[in-house]
């Protein structure tokens, strides 16, 4: 951790000229006066940093200030990372060893379930994946298992928007004495605070909301209990070297500034977008918890302060309708990642979750044809005439109203409207 993370932002190392930003420490490492200065600041009596790898001030400044976004009423602390997956590895690895068991949500992000599926077995830590927004009932059972110790959740779920009862998850894990992580990209701290509701870290792809404009590649773990970021997870990042480099911590510490107007505009839009969307005679169905009837509607408005700007959605034709309506689109960008300014739309089972197996996908529920939608923000009226114009360009010339695609648990299946379909 860096060495002073607990500390309010604006009280961290006040610059020597007084710059309003916090300059870029582009140094690997410290120089220090005496022999005996280096003992104090390696040993921790003395403030001041010694190798970026394991602490730098310009991204000192940008750890401190998600820490304060995360947990703006009660003290805590942040490490940044290289990265989402950095973030998600190092906090997950800090929390378990051989013989240990983990229980997971699914879908998460695919990267991370790589890690559940592929890495974590490897080193002989076992994982229990369940359908993330299933009943409870599945998440305590599976935390019954011996030795478990983490319990990971991320609500928003990607790519499904499913939403898991963080409530209810910080209850099962304290229950078995497990750690509570939660994946809070999605919602971003302006939406949802998960350590006010039981998590005992947060993590975030931080290339994500929090950068904004899709310059930087990033990660971070905050959390409140000074032992377990600064002991194990801080070594783990200290091991791994998954570390944040000043520049990246810089443009990040200027991107967030905005992260509050950014997700309130952008949420906006999606939800007028979502709504559209559903009516639309093309859409079998669509995913997003500011629908009256979507099934995390409720859990949602009780966890969260606003809905977000992501979307899934599977077009009545399903994934070759899909592909149609991705090509034929004109201002939405055809790209992974979310969270930025532009728009991006992506084909989970073609791209960010393609390396998982078909019956894996499905049992996470993301059918072939689901797409995501990460609103920017260009005008809604912008928006609306590239989304409607490129279903209206990808659909067929159609004879009579195609059958309902099988909506996925809990979706919204769209019938044929007699008003819409041609003959
Ligand atoms: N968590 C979520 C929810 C994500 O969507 C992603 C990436 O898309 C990650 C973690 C991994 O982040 P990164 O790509 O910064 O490693």
């Amino acid at each position: 951790m860096s060495e002073r993370p607990l500390l309010p932002a604006d009280a961290l190392l006040p610059d020597p000229y007084g710059a309003h930003e916090m300059p870029i420490y582009q140094t690997s490492t410290f120089v220090f006066e005496q022999v005996a200065d280096a003992a104090a600041r390696f040993a921790g009596r003395s403030p001041g940093f010694v190798y970026s790898r394991i602490g730098n001030p310009t991204v000192a400044r940008w750890e401190a200030r998600v820490a304060a976004l995360e947990s703006p009423h009660v003290p805590a602390g942040a490490l940044a990372f290289g990265s989402g997956m950095g973030a998600v590895s190092a906090a997950v690895l800090a929390c378990v060893s051989h013989g240990d068991h983990v229980v997971a949500v699914r879908p998460v992000y695919g990267g991370t379930s790589e890690l559940f599926l592929e890495v974590l077995p490897r080193f002989g830590v076992a994982v229990t994946q369940v359908r993330a927004g299933e009943s409870g009932e599945a998440l305590e059972q599976a935390a019954e298992r011996p030795r478990t110790r983490v319990v990971y959740v991320e609500t928003p779920a990607n790519p499904t928007l499913d939403i898991v009862d963080l409530a209810h998850a910080a209850a099962v894990a304290r229950a078995a004495r497990a750690r509570l992580l939660v994946d809070n990209t999605f919602a971003t701290p302006i939406l949802q605070r998960p350590l006010e509701l039981g998590a005992d870290l947060v993590i975030h792809s931080s290339t994500k909301y929090l950068g904004g404009h899709g310059t930087v590649v990033g990660g971070v773990v905050v959390g409140r209990d000074r032992e377990l970021l600064s002991g194990p997870v801080a070594a783990m990042r200290k091991v791994l070297g998954a570390v944040q480099g000043p520049f990246d911590a810089f443009l990040l510490a200027q991107g967030v500034k905005t992260l509050r107007l950014r997700v309130e505009q952008a949420s906006q839009t999606a939800r007028r977008l979502a709504a559209e969307l559903a009516q639309h005679r093309e859409v079998a169905w669509v995913r997003y918890p500011g629908l009256a009837d979507d099934p995390g509607h409720e859990v949602a408005q009780r966890q969260m302060s606003g809905f977000g700007a992501m979307i899934a959605l599977e077009l009545r034709g399903g994934a070759a309708a899909g592909g149609r309506f991705l090509d034929a689109l004109r201002v939405c960008k055809r790209a992974v990642s979310l969270g930025c300014t532009d728009t991006l739309i992506e084909h989970p089972a073609s791209m960010t979750h393609a390396h998982l197996s078909a019956e894996e996908r499905a049992a996470a529920g993301i059918r072939d044809g689901l797409i995501r939608i990460s609103v920017g923000l260009e005008s809604v009226e912008e928006l609306e005439r590239d989304v409607l114009g490129a279903l209206e360009r990808a659909s067929p010339p159609r004879r009579g109203a195609a059958a309902p695609s099988p909506s996925p648990r809990g979706g919204r299946p769209r019938a044929a409207s007699p008003r819409t379909s041609r003959s």
